[in-house]
């Protein structure tokens, strides 16, 4: 399978007036996707958001199968988020450290999650890089073998570098220490086929509107069938949990726990119908297409004096980060975007573990439904 791309640019109203090279930030969406979440907003208005939920529905229990289904997961191991960050904070939150046990993870952490460590005052052990700018697989084994790990939290794909971490190598070095595996897969899923069985992670956070194309304000959090008894969310409300009157309380045992009754009826049917989507098209194919031009754009600026190219790792995402001397890679953002093309800067704050940091670059991201000529677009203007 390849990807028609006439076709998915003609079911992206976008591409006719932006060259969107910020899929990293947030994708644009396809027809269907804006579709369902408006038809949805519609229906509430016009027939209330009660009566809507009800006629919907099917749609609504949709979203369970088609996310699971794109990371090879079953669908009560799947729950409805708000956003990564949340998503990702209900695992964490909901893991009982023992005092002492430690967490493992990688300098290109995101900067929320390292906030919650410190926040909950658990050690944090950052595992070094490789040569190549990956996280260390025999740095990370021997930490294991240490002993007094409850958790590696692994960032599959980071927001501001084009590497992409050997997630099922992790995975692997998890199971046989018998560590709980939380991956960050923000910015892979939509974009890298994933299946959970196959990376062996027990925790996945994700977000709905990047390389995934759904609405903003949605995400999703899957847990593994196995490890669900173990956690409880910090919170839980009435649809989480059955209250027995007066002093106890049961929780759900899907993934359902982690959720809220109330939430973005909308972007939920709409992130199940952007999984489909994604699902049709095919994950393989996606990677295939994004990477395709992401090797265009990264070689073509590399070849062009005072440009910088910043990516690490063996296997490289569709971001593409770069600097260009003399020039601020704000003022850079600003003026592609004057002329049609959108970029985006990405802070060091972002990875603030990383001894090699550089300071803000430029981030460009491409996704299948790019064209060439939007990627020399961005040549020629740099
Ligand atoms: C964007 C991002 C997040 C946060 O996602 P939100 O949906 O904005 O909460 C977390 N981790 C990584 C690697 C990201 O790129």
């Amino acid at each position: 399978m390849t990807i028609d791309v006439a076709k998915v640019r003609n079911e992206t109203p976008g591409c006719a007036r932006v060259a969107h090279l910020n899929n990293a930030g947030a994708a644009l969406p396809p027809r269907p996707v804006m579709d369902a979440v408006t038809r949805h907003l519609e229906l509430e208005a016009m027939t209330g958001g009660y009566e809507a939920a009800e006629e919907n529905a099917e749609a609504l229990d949709r979203f369970y199968d088609a996310v699971a289904g794109l990371i090879g997961a079953h669908g009560d191991e799947i729950a409805y988020v708000e956003n990564a960050t949340r998503a990702w904070d209900l695992a964490f939150y909901g893991i009982r450290f023992a005092p002492g046990e430690r967490v493992l993870t990688t300098t290109t952490e995101y900067s929320s999650n390292a906030i919650a460590y410190r926040q909950r005052g658990v050690q944090v052990d950052v595992v070094p890089d490789d040569a190549d700018g990956t996280i260390d697989l025999d740095a990370l084994e021997a930490e294991l073998r240490k002993g007094g790990v409850r958790l590696v939290s692994l960032n599959h794909v980071p927001t501001s570098n084009g590497l992409i971490n050997p997630a099922a190598e992790v995975g692997r070095l998890c199971r046989a220490a018998g560590v709980l595996f939380l991956l960050d897969a923000c910015q892979s899923v939509g974009q890298i086929p994933l299946d959970v069985d196959e990376i062996g992670c027990d925790l996945m956070s994700a977000t709905g509107r990047k390389f995934l194309r759904g609405p903003r304000g949605t995400g999703f959090l899957y847990a593994r069938r196995e490890v669900l008894a173990d956690l409880e969310p910090p919170m839980l409300d009435n649809a989480a949990a059955d209250w027995h009157a007066p002093d106890r309380y049961e929780m759900r045992p899907d993934a359902k726990r982690f959720e809220t009754w109330e939430r973005y009826m909308a972007g939920q049917i709409g992130l199940g119908v952007a999984a489909d989507y994604a699902s049709a098209l095919g994950m393989d194919a996606i990677a295939a297409r994004i990477d395709v031009l992401a090797t265009r754009l990264r070689s073509g600026l590399a070849a062009k004096p005072g440009v910088t190219v910043h990516d690490r790792g063996v296997l490289r995402s569709g971001t593409v980060t770069f600097t260009v001397d003399g020039r601020p890679p704000a003022e850079i953002v600003r003026e592609a975007r004057a002329r049609g093309v959108n970029v985006n800067v990405a802070q060091p704050v972002t990875h603030g573990y990383d001894p090699d940091a550089v300071d803000a670059v430029v981030r460009a991201s491409v996704h299948y439904y790019n064209d060439e000529d939007e990627v020399d677009r961005l040549l020629e203007l740099i």
